[in-house]
């Protein structure tokens, strides 16, 4: 394609952030696996999970960790180890980095120091649903995870009861069903919503529908997994 970046080797002093599969190993893309077998070293969130899925594709690279609780040190050893030459990988556990996981920081401290850092897009659980959900994704507002307080997961709610555009937020297995009642409550039954859990597993399941109908699905369905939820604009009919 025109214009295409199309070096499959590291260059060094680069920082290559990868999206690796949200849950199939499949979608982790040529170039990604090309640059994960050759960089110098790559940093992680969890040496265990990444070196897991690096055996299953025959990579083996040196690991170093990357994450919540280490942030700004480790990623001013990603700045220092560039300077000094290395190429380097950013992955987190899943999906995109920087997408409700760590690696701000790296990519703050490479724009900062003027550092080379080249994106590997793939997976990401949030743009995987919105493509399918049949909800407005002209714009949308990515919220993240919510705070896990009820009483604030329903000031949001209430907050954004108006908002023009679609609403995409993560939450954990633990706390959908309790979710999806505050969200009936504080925008009715009738606000279509898109619910997608365990993407590109075997489980997969995605339900798009009126908060009550989605609800019912959920109730009979198995709650296990990792989900994605979308709020449609107020008044939206599918
Ligand atoms: N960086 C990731 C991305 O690009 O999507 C998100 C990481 S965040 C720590 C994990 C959350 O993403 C999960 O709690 C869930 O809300 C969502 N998620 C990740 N994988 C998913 C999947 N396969 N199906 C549904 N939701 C998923």
């Amino acid at each position: 394609m025109p214009g295409e970046n199309a070096s499959l080797t590291p260059e060094p002093g680069h920082l290559y952030v990868v999206a690796t599969p949200i849950g199939n190993l499949a979608d982790l893309t040529e170039r990604a696996k090309a640059i994960l077998s050759q960089v110098d070293a790559i940093a992680c969130e969890d040496t265990r999970t990444t070196g897991a899925m690096l055996t299953r594709l025959g990579i083996r690279r040196p690991l170093f960790a990357y994450h919540d609780h280490n942030e700004i040190k480790a990623a001013e050893e990603i700045a220092s180890r560039l300077q000094a030459g290395q190429s380097i990988a950013l992955v987190s556990d899943a999906g995109t980095p920087g997408i409700s996981d760590p690696g701000f920081r790296a990519a703050r401290e490479c724009q900062r120091l003027k550092l080379p850092i080249v994106p590997l897009p793939g997976a990401c659980a949030l743009t995987s649903l919105l493509s399918v959900s049949g909800l407005p994704t002209d714009a949308f507002f990515f919220a993240g995870f919510l705070a896990p307080k009820s009483a604030a997961r329903i000031r949001f709610f209430q907050e954004y009861r108006n908002f023009k555009h679609t609403i995409a937020l993560y939450e954990s297995c633990h706390r959908i069903e309790k979710m999806m009642t505050e969200l009936e409550g504080a925008l009715g039954t009738e606000r279509v919503v898109c619910l997608g859990r365990e993407l590109t597993k075997k489980f997969e399941t995605i339900v798009t529908g009126p908060i009550n109908e989605v609800r019912e699905r959920l109730k009979t369905a198995s709650k296990k997994g990792e989900f994605v939820v979308l709020i449609a604009p107020e008044g939206y009919e599918l």
